[in-house]
């Protein structure tokens, strides 16, 4: 069944997520019903498919790692999964509940938040105000500031710094702090590690790491492989729009430059 609601005026939270009349992170839902899934997933643009029919579950409190060469269909599929382009077949399930054709900003809602490629920030804002923007003045602002600064210290060092003027790596840190304090219960992820240096990267990742600890369930797309492996539940190799290879990172390993090149 394809979404059809309104959330805008009475959201019905999927009750997976939903405890106390709260949401929860997904580490406290039912252990059977996965925090996101994909159906069977086709999806095109202008007519011409370039997804021919993915499955992928990320559990909660996992990272998943959506790996492949260039043009192989991933960022796509976090565009289905984000509510940013709707599948031509298939089904989008958020906590065991078909959203399928569900907008980016009521996914959002109720708790799948996306960091795209090239990082989600206001260059032309501070720190503090890029986190403002992110929360929507829901709650108490400085309580949500110092939680952020407590887990991004560099952050919080530079609460006034206009965020075009931080480094690559702090600005991905401002993206993956915005995500965060929207509380999500799902985070895609889009090539975190884009024009960061090395060691950058495995500091994000690292972070990235600790938050599915804490209970929240991460898809993240990488090209460089290796930069993700290591913190992964599980990994995925995409090849021309399918899944090729599904399994465990150290799995993964010997497939992987059979995927990137083609083999
Ligand atoms: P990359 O790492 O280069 O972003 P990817 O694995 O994320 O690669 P996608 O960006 O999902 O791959 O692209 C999958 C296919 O869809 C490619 O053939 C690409 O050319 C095509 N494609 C992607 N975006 C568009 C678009 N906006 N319009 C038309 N075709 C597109």
């Amino acid at each position: 069944m394809t979404w059809a609601g309104n959330w805008a005026s009475d959201p019905p939270l999927p009750p997976a997520l939903v405890l106390d009349g709260q949401r929860q992170p997904a580490a406290a839902a039912v252990d059977e019903v996965a925090p996101l899934e994909l159906r069977a997933i086709h999806a095109a643009y202008g007519g011409i498919e370039v997804l021919h029919g993915i499955d992928l579950t990320v559990r909660a409190g996992a990272v998943v790692a959506l790996l492949g060469a260039n043009g192989a269909g991933k960022s796509t599929t976090v565009k289905v999964a984000s509510g940013l382009l709707a599948p031509s077949g298939g089904s989008v399930l958020v906590g065991g509940h078909d959203v399928t054709g569900a907008a980016s900003y009521d996914l959002a809602r109720i708790g799948v938040c996306t960091i795209p490629e090239g990082r989600g920030v206001f260059p032309n804002l501070t720190v503090r105000e890029n986190l403002w923007m992110a929360t929507q003045v829901r709650g108490d602002l400085a309580e949500l500031e110092e939680a952020a600064y407590a887990r991004f210290p560099k952050l919080g060092e530079r609460r006034t710094q206009l965020a075009g003027t931080l480094s690559g790596g702090e600005q991905q840190m401002l993206a993956l702090c915005r995500a965060l304090v929207t509380d999500p219960a799902v985070l895609l992820l889009d090539e975190l590690s884009m024009g960061l240096a090395p060691i950058v990267v495995q500091q994000l990742y690292e972070i990235v790491a600790q938050v599915a600890r804490e209970g929240i369930s991460i898809l993240v797309v990488e090209q460089f492989a290796q930069a993700v492996l290591g913190i992964a539940d599980r990994a995925a190799i995409m090849v021309n729009g399918e899944i090729a290879r599904v399994g465990t990172p150290a799995e993964m390993q010997s497939e992987l430059s059979s995927a990137y090149l083609g083999g």
